[in-house]
């Protein structure tokens, strides 16, 4: 299976060596944490390095983590930002009222939110669609169309879109495409090198690692978008504080051992469920019973902790989650410790009901983050639990 490869390109090795160099005053090996406002400045109007005025503009913790997730998605630049939604938002705020932007249905219910209830208030124009079918994208181009955004796999059903047929459609009108690879990290899928030409990372997730920040990055192929970003991001001011940007490049040193766990455990607790007779249904791209697992082996090269299954109604739901125990019921996923949720009443409550039901949302399903605890303890849980 694809899921227990190493990676041959040396991902480990950047994860812990790209973007930084031993502090060259002391010889730390790790980076310091520059917490600073602001700089001295030798003469007026000439900061150090041409770039350190104000630490909005500029950090070197921040610039550290930026060249290495930068390096881990094959992109030119990174930029850090305050959070997952707040990278998104800079992404869209390099458009005008007026532009029209075609997103994936079944997205982060926040990323959902923030289309309809925000920017589309502020003259942006939004249609959704199935982005697994790629027709249906085509289908809803417009010559306006700036930006097409999507998620894969998505949360919580798992849904894929094929980045590369996504990417061509989007390029004949213009357009960019936007790929939210939150769920599968780095590790395991790399939309720049499909064709995408911005990737979002919410680093809250499987990048940080550990459940201790709130923390969001974009990387892109092309240096001059990334200065339209950085200058919307300077306007706007969603930059990270450093010491939060340093913890999430301490987590992303480990990030390829985590996700080989995790992809190993997701696999070993997907199997497990889709065997269990109380459990109807189980979501994992990595399981030959996935519509597409053609092409998640394709365009991924593991498939992640995140495992949804339904268990028939809200009652046997809200059963399993309030008896696991190393299971622990909260929003969020991609720490070291395993997370159970329902969505339908927690991460996706403010979905309408009618799109709820849409996207397969029901009522029975719960949503796992498979973490890297034993994987045989995780299964014994979740045994006692579904009984
Ligand atoms: C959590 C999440 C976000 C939002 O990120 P924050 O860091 O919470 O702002 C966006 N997309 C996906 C897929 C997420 O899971």
């Amino acid at each position: 299976m694809a899921d227990d490869t190493l990676h041959s390109d040396g991902f480990g090795t950047l994860a812990i060596h790209a973007g930084q160099s031993p502090e060259p005053s002391t010889g730390a090996i790790m980076p310091p944490i520059f917490q600073t406002s602001t700089y001295v400045q030798p003469a007026i109007a000439e900061p150090l390095g041409g770039i350190y005025d104000y630490a909005r503009v500029a950090n070197p913790t921040r610039e550290a983590l930026e060249r290495n997730l930068a390096a881990l998605e094959g992109g030119a630049e990174g930029l850090a930002f305050s959070s997952g939604l707040a990278a998104i938002e800079a992404v869209l705020k390099t458009l005008s009222a007026g532009d029209h932007v075609v997103s994936e249905e079944n997205t982060y219910g926040g990323t959902t939110r923030m289309f309809t209830r925000v920017l589309e208030r502020l003259g942006i124009a939004f249609t959704f669609v199935d982005s697994r079918d790629p027709e249906a994208v085509a289908a809803a181009m417009r010559p306006d169309t700036r930006l097409v955004h999507v998620e894969t796999p998505t949360n919580p059903m798992m849904r894929l879109c094929d980045i590369a047929a996504i990417g061509d459609i989007a390029h004949a009108q213009g357009a960019r495409l936007m790929v939210d690879n939150t769920f599968a990290s780095p590790y395991n899928q790399r939309p720049l090198a499909l064709g995408a030409d911005v990737v979002i990372h919410s680093t809250t997730k499987y990048i940080n690692g550990h459940s201790d920040i709130i923390g969001g990055v974009l990387v892109v192929a092309d240096p001059a978008f990334a200065d339209e970003v950085r200058f919307v991001r300077k306007s706007t001011g969603a930059v990270p504080g450093p010491m939060d940007a340093w913890l999430c490049l301490r987590g992303a040193k480990t990030l390829h051992v985590r996700m080989r766990q995790h992809n190993a455990a997701g696999l070993a607790v997907a199997r497990f469920l889709e065997d269990h007779a109380k459990v109807d249904r189980v979501f994992y791209p990595g399981l030959p019973s996935h519509p597409q697992h053609d092409l998640a082996v394709r365009q991924m090269t593991g498939f992640t902790g995140m495992v949804s299954m339904d268990v028939g109604t809200l009652e046997r739901a809200r059963a399993v989650v309030e008896h696991t125990r190393l299971f622990q019921l909260a929003e969020s996923l991609g720490g070291v410790e395993s997370l159970v949720s329902v969505p339908a009443l927690m991460t996706h409550a403010s979905v309408p009901a009618e799109l709820r039901a849409r996207m397969g949302v029901t009522d029975g399903l719960v949503r796992l983050s498979v973490g890297i605890e034993e994987v045989e303890d995780l299964i014994a849980d979740l045994e006692q639990a579904l009984g």
